[in-house]
């Protein structure tokens, strides 16, 4: 039976079973599960990331954002989880499928060059030593030009 909402239930860890009309949070493994909400029985795991999916709380209300695409499975069914509530958008056809599926690559692929960017220009716990050699106070300038005449 389709499902019109869900119910956000906290977890340690996912459970083996998941119950129908149950979104899944596991805040520990940035990861949410639930069944299909067609009722086709099909889990869904959706990871949490800044190239996955968001999670928003509103006291008992959550929100994941993008919108479900199952178009892996027979169902092909297509929604948004909003406030807790089920909204249904159409199944797409193969073509947007294949066209998401570009965009998804492509955003990936660029969040995954920042943060190699990021990583390169300020390795773990050398921030602040980095920013201080490109940016030297003028404390700094003065001390070096007066050791070593620069
Ligand atoms: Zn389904």
């Amino acid at each position: 039976m389709k499902q019109q909402a869900v119910r956000p239930e906290f977890v340690k860890v996912i459970p083996e079973r998941l119950e129908d009309g149950v979104l899944y949070i596991c805040e520990q493994y940035r990861t949410v599960a639930h069944n299909c909400c067609c009722g086709c029985g099909q889990e869904v795991i959706t990871p949490l990331g800044p190239a996955d999916w968001s999670l928003r709380r509103e006291g008992d209300n959550v929100t994941l954002h993008p919108s479900i695409g199952n178009w892996g499975f027979p169902c092909r069914s297509h929604y948004f989880i909003r406030r807790n509530q089920v909204v249904w958008l159409k199944s797409m056809t193969r073509s947007e499928v294949e066209r998401v599926r570009r965009r998804d690559r492509r955003d990936k692929a660029a969040y995954i060059k920042e943060v190699n960017r990021m990583k390169e220009e300020a390795p773990p716990g050398s921030k602040a030593r980095g920013e201080m050699e490109r940016k030297p106070s003028a404390f700094m300038r003065l001390l070096r030009a007066f050791f070593l005449g620069q």
